[in-house]
């Protein structure tokens, strides 16, 4: 089952990926293919977050579970979307805000 948090961070990615596409890619309406495959890449990572509905943002994860070339565009969409988040979803953005300043999880060794 998915749960809230994760649910949460779905959403966020979905937005900025929204975001960044319509600035950057010119489509009519919904995401251009490249921006769609980067959105289900995103959101199947989350669905199997080692940390789950403890997961600390993604940019402070201890465990990078994203291939280079998905993290290389995903953080160029988030820098783009990220100050554009405040206005156009505010919650989700100060939601996101306060748990990036919160502690990220030890990982504990076996
Ligand atoms: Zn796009």
């Amino acid at each position: 089952m998915t749960g809230k948090r994760i649910l949460r961070e779905k959403k966020t990615a979905e937005k900025m990926t929204a975001i960044y596409c319509k600035a950057n890619h010119k489509i009519d309406s919904g995401l251009c293919s490249e921006c769609k495959n980067l959105l289900n890449y995103v959101q199947k990572r989350l669905e199997h977050c080692f940390f789950g509905e403890h997961k600390p943002v993604c940019g402070k994860c201890p465990i990078h579970c994203y291939q280079k070339e998905m993290r290389e565009k995903i953080t160029t969409v988030m820098r783009y979307a990220g100050p554009r988040m405040i206005y156009k979803h505010p919650v989700l953005a100060i939601d996101h805000i306060i748990r990036s300043l919160k502690k990220v999880p030890v990982l504990k060794k076996r």
